[in-house]
């Protein structure tokens, strides 16, 4: 027995962020001005971008960030499963379903509407030259008629191996409906399913002890790249976002969940400290999901039946942070372009980019690919999205802590108001925490 407080896993995650952001100046600075160094240790030549930006800080980057998507998909099927069977009627599905794609599309329409009005305050377009090299070559954004088609597979099995959400949630509810259905046979089967629930959340644990190696090789290989320097010149824009994505994260959020659950907002905030970091650092509410789905079942108290539907959900479809760099970023592109944007124009901006949600999953930078979408129902020119691309990877990341804060938020509301919420996992202040110190010996 040791008497020695180990260090919680926030703060473990916290200093493997710092150490990666300085560790990732110090490249920069070593190698700027050239494409890399060659170091003599030992009597070997060593390039020192191949070896630890290309190499080290690159590999385990990537297999962090796999290994969270790895568990994306089964976490969902089989939560999704054991919510919905344990359902004790139907029509909870109904209501469960419309409360909270509702309470999803009324945040996101808050979030565009305060980034309009903020961004017409400060105009952050006015006075930026817009430079005629700028080019953006726009992904093909999906048509709203086929959004809706494909939200229902012909192919679970294919929606699983592309990690369709929105088609392996409506296959989910369906399989796990029909299991409710199916008497001796549907009960022996969902034993089953919550078996595997309980070792995929195993596996969750486990993960998130990694998480301070992950993010610092996450951070460490981004901020050697990473230009700083155009911030700088859009200074105005970043600005503006950010200070909205607090605004929105921190004070909409507060009210919000006061005013529909009266949760304190203090315990939520404390409680989303590790969900948050994850968004931040990986930029994909996606591969975010396991832990968010971690944190609200297990430090919120969300009872698994809402949060396997309201977590996953709010990953596709609700995008708060990212509907806030679209109000702000359509308002600075039309002052750029010196073009005048009438009130039609920003409802039309607001709905565009609300629904554009729906179709579009939370992965990094899939924000710009909406805005292309909503510039071009505005008339604005498409371009207009090179002028902020050098800065959007910080906000993709600022934003998708928003976004899975979104999330976690509403699924709280909905847990409240449905019945199926944990007070005193809730008001604990260890929930959840313990399981987190996973001892490694006992897998020896
Ligand atoms: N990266 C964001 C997310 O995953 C989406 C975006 O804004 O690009 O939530």
């Amino acid at each position: 027995m040791t008497n020695k407080k180990k260090l919680g896993l926030t703060a473990r995650i916290v200093i493997g962020m710092v150490a990666g952001i300085a560790v990732g100046f110090v490249f920069k600075l070593l190698l700027a001005g050239q494409d890399d160094r060659i170091l003599h240790i030992l009597g070997m030549d060593i390039a020192l971008k191949a070896l630890f930006v290309d190499g080290f800080f690159h590999i385990g980057g990537e297999i962090f960030i796999a290994s969270l998507k790895m568990l994306v998909v089964p976490l969902v099927f089989v939560s999704l499963v054991c919510g919905t069977c344990s359902l004790s009627d139907t029509s909870a599905l109904g209501r469960l379903g419309g409360k909270t794609i509702a309470l999803y599309l009324v945040t996101t329409a808050i979030a565009i509407s305060l980034a309009i009005f903020a961004a017409l305050l400060i105009s952050p377009g006015d006075g930026v030259q817009m430079q005629s090299d700028a080019t953006f070559n726009p992904n093909e954004a999906p048509a709203l008629s086929q959004v809706f088609i494909n939200i229902f597979p012909s192919n679970p099995i294919d929606s699983m191996a592309k990690g369709n959400m929105l088609q392996i949630i409506v296959f989910a509810v369906l399989f796990g409906l029909a299991m409710a259905m199916s008497g001796k046979a549907g009960e022996r089967l969902a034993s089953v399913f919550s078996d595997l629930s309980d070792v995929i959340m195993k596996l969750v644990t486990l993960l998130m002890n990694l998480a301070p190696y992950g993010v610092f090789f996450l951070m460490a290989k981004l901020f050697t790249t990473l230009g700083l320097e155009t911030i700088a010149s859009l200074a105005k824009y970043f600005g503006v976002v950010m200070a909205v994505l607090l605004i929105h994260g921190v004070v909409s959020y507060a009210i919000i969940l006061k005013l529909l659950s009266g949760l304190n907002p203090m315990i939520f905030f404390r409680k989303m400290q590790d969900a948050a970091l994850f968004g931040f650092s990986t930029s994909s509410s996606n591969a975010t999901m396991p832990v968010t789905m971690e944190t609200v079942t297990k430090k919120l108290g969300v009872k698994n039946s809402i949060a396997s539907f309201t977590v996953p959900l709010g990953a596709t479809i609700n995008m708060d942070g990212t509907a806030i760099m679209q109000g702000v970023a359509t308002v600075f592109i039309a002052q750029v372009f010196g073009v005048d944007l009438t009130l039609t124009d920003y409802l039309m901006v607001v709905l565009t980019a609300t629904l554009a949600s729906v179709g579009t999953a939370g992965v990094p930078g899939v924000g710009l690919i909406m805005l292309a979408m909503v510039l071009q129902q505005v008339g604005l020119p498409v371009e207009g999205i090179a002028l902020i691309i050098g800065v959007d990877r910080l906000l993709d990341m600022t934003r998708t802590a928003v976004n899975v804060t979104g999330d976690a938020m509403v699924s709280c509301i909905v847990g409240k108001s449905e019945g199926a919420f944990d007070q005193t996992v809730f008001d604990d202040e260890n929930a959840g925490c313990k399981e987190e110190d996973v001892d490694f010996h006992h897998l020896r």
